[in-house]
């Protein structure tokens, strides 16, 4: 490709809606457009590293025994009203009527199409497993998209969904997906970990995440240094010592304006985790919807509100007012979970503790010697507090620490969840009709470029892998004269005829302008051609961000692909 062709518009300053170094680096080095909220243009250079990263994925996933097919982006809403998600999914999924008034959506997902196909071919057990791929645009209207490829309206994802005849053979496939994942994000150069994962909305058992770790991540992720272990926060789980506090009876005290957990503490002189925190949400969606839910950690634990949301099987929490408070029987500020007429969930730490203190949902007033298991009937108790960095592994005796990540991919065993709803029915081998298990595995391929752009960067631009660039080589010439241009073009179709792909600067630019320009890219290999050079029978070659080095003329074809065999 000639540059002075190429639409590949470059910005010396940073856009200021731009927050993320991928961001800026994306939009600056002319790899993508903004066309609306969360919905890009892949320019040519954005386009073919997409396709490079596609390549990987398709050769791994092929390898690993999965079909690739390709299904449609309008989806249609009775699919959607037969998997019950129509009235689930929220205002994520965009909807919409055809003419002739029949509901469609945007896929977000294809669990509900890929059942569909599969429930009407599939007849017997002999066709399983079966995995089906594709690598295709999703919508998702995102409340907050931002950091340009990173969490997008419109976005590609690779989605595999895999049949079984038995958990067993689930089990195998799901080992088998995330192995190639790990091949995957191997081949593209990242660091990544894979982490246990909240099986979120889509349901299902087993399911771990893969996060690329960058301090720009939206995740936090906590992990072992000892063992393998490592979660997401809002499912980890961690070893803590916490306060024996003594068997006492329950007794009112007098706390006048003192409400914070911190404060009553300090009042009682208490150890800060005796202290009970009650924290009280809204419920939105699923089989408590509109009701108020009573949370309970100890006074030194966050509530992790997704652990939550999951115990009370919610699409949604809201704090809850001070209205929606004093209706359940609270106090704002004295609040405890005591003759409160919501739902009440208490933390597993707080099961076996006696001693406790909680408010006493009477103004000024606290109560002490409270013991859950012994002073509240059918108490319920789930995990619910956020794990601390320095926790105990709940594995081993190792310590836990965080680390921020971007969520590149995602594996859950679905089980029957969706299989059975939409009727992915076969006959199995003794005769009997049976519902078809099924795993799915995500990969947020438009996500995947701006991940790598967020660790492979430096002060001049984007600093690509050589088998990830959009072109391995850029020949930068220096010279005006007829002779240099004339080397530069037989050394173009040189490199192209040898599947090497170049990009050719003959712009009439400053030789610091192309030099900017192919660093803000993060073209891998430099071929620098000047008049002075050609005279002594020489080029220069230069590795972004190392020396230069003086390569015969002859010998430039050679030299590049030893560089880019050493890759
Ligand atoms: P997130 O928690 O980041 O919203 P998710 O859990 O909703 O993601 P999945 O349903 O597991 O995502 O989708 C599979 C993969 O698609 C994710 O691992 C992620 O890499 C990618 N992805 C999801 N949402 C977006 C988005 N809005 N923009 C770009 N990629 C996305
Ligand atoms: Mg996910």
């Amino acid at each position: 490709m000639k540059y002075s062709q190429l639409l590949a518009p470059t910005l010396r300053e940073d856009p200021a809606d731009a927050e993320v170094i991928s961001h800026k680096l994306l939009l600056r080095a002319g790899y993508i457009r903004r066309v609306t909220s969360g919905v890009y243009n892949y320019l040519p250079l954005g386009l073919r590293v997409l396709r490079n990263i596609e390549a990987i994925i398709r050769q791994e996933m092929n390898h690993a025994g999965a079909q690739e097919l390709l299904m449609p982006a309008v989806q249609p809403g009775d699919l959607w009203q037969k998997s019950g998600r129509w009235e689930k999914y929220g205002p994520e999924l965009l909807r919409f009527k055809d003419r002739h008034d029949h509901e469609s959506c945007l896929g977000p997902t294809h669990e509900e199409v890929i059942c569909d196909l599969v429930a009407r071919e599939l007849r017997s057990y002999k066709q399983l497993p079966m995995n089906l791929y594709q690598i295709q645009s999703k919508f998702r209207d995102e409340i907050r998209p931002r950091f340009g490829l990173m969490r997008g309206r419109e976005f590609i994802m690779k989605d595999a969904y895999s049949f079984h005849a038995d958990q067993q053979s689930l089990n195998a496939e799901y080992q088998n997906m995330f192995d190639t994942y790990k091949r995957i994000f191997t081949r593209l150069g990242l660091k990544f970990r894979p982490v246990e994962a909240d099986n979120g909305s889509i349901g299902g058992s087993a399911s771990h995440e893969f996060h690329v770790l960058a301090e720009s991540g939206e995740d936090l992720i906590t992990h072992c240094s000892a063992c393998d272990y490592a979660a997401n926060i809002e499912r980890a789980q961690s070893r803590r010592a916490t306060p024996a506090g003594s068997d006492s009876e329950l007794t009112e005290v007098n706390t006048p304006n003192v409400t914070s957990a911190e404060d009553v503490a300090a009042f009682l002189g208490a150890d800060i985790a005796l202290l009970v925190k009650t924290l009280v949400y809204r419920i939105e969606g699923g089989p408590h919807d509109g009701q108020c839910v009573a949370a309970c950690v100890r006074g030194d634990d966050a509530l992790q509100e997704i652990k939550l949301t999951r115990a009370v099987q919610a699409t949604a929490l809201q704090m809850a007012s001070d209205a929606d408070i004093s209706d359940i029987g609270g106090i704002t500020g004295f609040i405890g979970p005591r003759a409160l007429s919501s739902l009440v969930i208490f933390d597993e730490s707080l099961r076996q503790a006696d001693g406790l203190i909680a408010g006493a949902n009477k103004v000024d007033t606290h109560v002490t010697g409270l013991n859950v298991s012994r002073d509240i009937r059918d108490a319920q108790f789930a995990d619910l507090r956020q794990t601390r960095e320095a926790d105990g592994c709940p594995r081993c005796d190792g310590t836990m620490s965080y680390s921020r990540g971007i969520e590149v991919g995602h594996v859950f065993e679905l089980g029957t969840v969706y299989s059975e709803p939409m009727e992915v029915i076969f006959q199995d081998q003794q005769g009997k009709r049976s519902v078809a298990s099924m795993g799915c595995y995500g990969i947020g391929v438009s996500r995947l470029i701006a991940a790598i752009v967020e660790q492979c960067n430096d002060a001049d631009g984007i600093a690509w892998p050589a088998h990830l660039a959009p072109f391995q080589v850029v020949i930068i010439s220096m010279g005006k004269s007829d002779a240099c241009m004339d080397v530069c073009e037989k050394l173009y179709h040189e490199l192209k005829q040898a599947d090497i792909e170049t990009l050719w600067d003959e712009r009439k630019e400053r030789p610091g302008v192309k030099f900017k320009d192919a660093e803000l890219m993060g073209l891998p290999i430099q071929i620098i051609i000047g008049d002075r050079g050609l005279e002594n029978g020489v080029v220069e070659i230069r590795e972004r961000g190392r020396d230069k080095q003086e390569v015969a003329q002859e010998a430039v074809l050679s030299s590049v692909r030893n560089l880019l065999d050493r890759e």
